[in-house]
This record gives C-alpha cells, structure tokens and sequence, in this order.
C-alpha cells in the first residue's frame, strides 16, 4: 500500500520510504530500473566474488576515512554512542572494510587519547531487492574481528531502502559511508530519445544527452544532500567515493573509448549485427548512471548548501591491466576478468530487459573489446573521494 492511502481493517499499514519526487512514466519506460542491483550470493558471478576493483576504490579511500573518523570523534567530544551509516552496502565482504576502519580507527584514538569506546550502531543500507542474506552471513566473521581487535562494542542492522528518499531519524547519524553508489542515479534522465545506440554518454551522443545526465545527477546528489543533512547531527561526517571522470579533457562529452559503458554499448551492438537483441530493444536501453567531474560535484554540494567540503581528490581508476599490453594471455585474463566485474554490476539489469539468454554471450564479446583496448592510455574515468561536514 502507498503512503497516504488508507489501511482497510484486515491490510496492515505498511509505510514506505518518503521520495521526494517520482516519475511514473520513466519509471514505466525504463522498467529494468527496478532490477538495480548487484549480483547476489558468493558464486562464480556473483558480486561478492568479482568487487576487487570495488576493493580497490575503499583502500584508496582510506587515508581521508581515517582522518574524518578521528576528526568526528574529536569534534564532537568523544561520544558514548555512535551511530554509523553505510550507504549501498551490496553484499559480500566489501561491506564490513569501511565499517571495519571506522571501528578501529575510533578504538585506537579512544585508547590514544584516555577515552573509552563508544557503543557503535552500524547500519547497512542498499535498495530493497539487494542480497542482504549473503551480507547478513559475514556479520559473525566481522563481530569476530571487532571483539579480537576492539574493545568498542558494534551492533549491526540492516536498513532497506533507497538512499534517495529518508533512511534513518532526524540528527541520529554521527558518520555516513557510501563507496561506488552515487553514481547510481535514481532513474534514468529523460529526453534521450537521441541518444540511440549508446548505452550512456559517448562520442557520437547529442549535446541533449549530456545535459539530460548531468541534470538528472544534479537532481538526485542535490536530494541526497539534503535527505542525509536531515539525519546527521551537526559537525557529524560523511565520506563519499564515486567513479568519476578527469578534468583535464575539456569536452563534456567525452567518454574513451574503453569506457565500461561505450565497451557495453559495442558488446551490445555486436548482438544486434548478429541478429540476437533487435535495434529498438538496444536504442530503448540507458544506464541510470553519470559520472560527475570534480567541478560537477564541488558545484551540487556548495549549491545544496547543508555541507562543508573537508577533502575532494581524484584517483585513477585502476582496472588492474593498463600496464600489460604487450601480453597477449595476460590481456585475455584482464579482459575476461573486467567482463565478470561489469556483469556482476549490470547482470540483473541487463536480464530484465534482454532475458537471460544473450547474457553470456555478451560478456564474452564485452572480454573480447576489453582486450583490444588493454592499450589504450588516455582514460576519463577517475575515482573521486569527497568528505564533507554537517554545518
Ligand atoms: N559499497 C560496496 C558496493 C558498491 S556497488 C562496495 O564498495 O563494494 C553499489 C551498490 O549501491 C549496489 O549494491 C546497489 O544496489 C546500491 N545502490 C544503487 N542505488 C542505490 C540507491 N538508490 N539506494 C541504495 N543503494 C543503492
């Protein structure tokens, strides 16, 4: 039942997330928007054991998470009780890394400055459909290791929802987490009609496409922003880590060419051509994703006004083989393990509007374009840290 409807004596009222704005046209055209999410349990296709890029993104990350952890804490006097959010937790083990740094980091500054621990709440958010059992079973792996290494005492739930409408009570949240979730968008932008072919922005995109994903992500960073100002108490911190792209190319729309998505959009095209997904199904499918220079990000954040820039740096994005290019094996490898990643991300998505039966077909021709592109030098994508303060 829809918030603002009433409960029927026998229905029991279920209230649901409050969105802030809704389109239920989009959401009807682009209806695989609702299979986002990433691929569950611990098998060979599964997200949890293909997130060592993810991985990758949390230890690069993980100077300014420490440095914002000790700065929460010393800010805010040592509390007794610390209530921690990680947003887009999905499932595996990548969960409990940041979470587990935050942990001993307050553990080790308590200790340091004479102080006791305090009693951490940690809550795990992802969208609804999200394999939370597969996370949930690493919690007594991870008590584990806080009781062997800690004396602050963790309790862990679960919290269910988009981090696009209201998740946790008002000035409950002393440190918010969230690494390689924000480029999700809520939804796919509208007015991509011209933008056929592509998956996402690329070269050949009109300048419409552009400015149809860069309004989208200002709209839904912008609503983020806001929703978790509402939850987190004064001076309380938030670290963020997005894929990203370079400043040093001026062209808004430039995507190279080993682009994840340009690399998706080829695959995808090699199935047309070969007659397995129709012209129109292709042309009707967009990625809900944008990924913002530094600018972009600076710009949404001073314009949302609840948050103070602490830390804002861009990484490279390492997919682990742009070294290698003159090993042919060592390039198939690479390439065949960057298609078990991409699918781990997109599988459910893609199945939701493709069907089940041209999935391994294509990832094996996405393997095939990423190993003839292990050469390229020139990429856009960036990872990009931002840690802000609640003013
Ligand atoms: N933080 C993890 C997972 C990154 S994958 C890691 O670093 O490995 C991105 C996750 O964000 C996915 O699990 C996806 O379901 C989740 N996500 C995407 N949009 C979301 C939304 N609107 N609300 C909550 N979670 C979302």
């Amino acid at each position: 039942m829809r918030c603002g409807q009433n409960a029927t004596e026998d229905s029991m009222t279920v209230l649901l997330p409050l969105q802030r704005y809704t389109d239920e046209k989009s959401d009807d055209e682009y209806a695989f928007v609702k299979a986002l999410r990433m691929s569950g349990g611990v098998g060979a296709n599964s997200y949890s054991a293909n997130s060592l890029l993810q991985r990758r993104v949390l230890s690069m990350a993980k100077p300014v998470l420490v440095t914002n952890t000790e700065e929460m804490m010393m800010n805010l006097n040592f509390p007794n009780y610390i209530k921690v959010a990680e947003l887009g937790c999905s499932s595996g083990q990548n969960t409990f890394l940041a979470i587990s740094e935050i942990i001993n980091t307050i553990n080790v500054l308590c200790q340091n400055s004479n102080q006791n621990p305090p009693e951490i709440d940690c809550c795990l958010n992802d969208l609804p459909e999200n394999d939370f059992n597969t996370t949930f079973k690493f919690v007594p792996f991870f008590n584990k290791e806080i009781m062997m290494t800690n004396q602050a005492s963790c309790f862990v739930y679960g919290a269910p929802g988009s981090f696009y409408s209201r998740l946790f009570s008002r000035n409950s949240l002393h440190f918010i987490h969230s690494s390689d979730a924000l480029h999700w968008l809520s939804k796919v932008p509208e007015n991509l009609e011209n933008n056929k072919e592509n998956v996402y922005i690329s070269n050949s995109s009109p300048q419409s496409a552009y400015k149809a994903y860069l309004n989208q992500f200002q709209r839904d960073f912008s609503m983020f922003l806001t929703l978790r100002s509402e939850e987190i108490v004064s001076n309380g911190r938030m670290v963020l880590t997005f894929i990203g792209r370079n400043t040093l190319n001026s062209d808004q729309f430039y995507r190279d060419c080993c682009h994840v998505w340009t690399l998706l959009s080829k695959s995808l095209g090699d199935l047309v051509f070969e007659g397995l997904v129709s012209k129109p199904k292709l042309d009707a499918f967009n990625m809900p994703f944008y990924d913002p220079n530094e600018q972009e990000l600076k710009e949404v954040i001073q314009n949302e006004g609840s948050f103070e820039i602490n830390d804002l740096e861009t990484h490279g994005f390492d997919l682990g083989h742009s070294n290698c290019d003159n090993n042919e094996e060592y390039n198939y490898e690479a390439g065949y393990n960057e298609a078990k990643s991409i699918r781990a991300v997109t599988e459910p998505m893609l199945i939701a509007h493709f069907g089940e039966d041209v999935i391994d077909i294509l990832f094996d021709k996405y393997a095939r374009h990423v190993t003839q592109h292990a050469s390229c030098r020139n990429k856009t994508s960036v990872t990009l840290v931002v840690a802000l303060t609640k003013k």
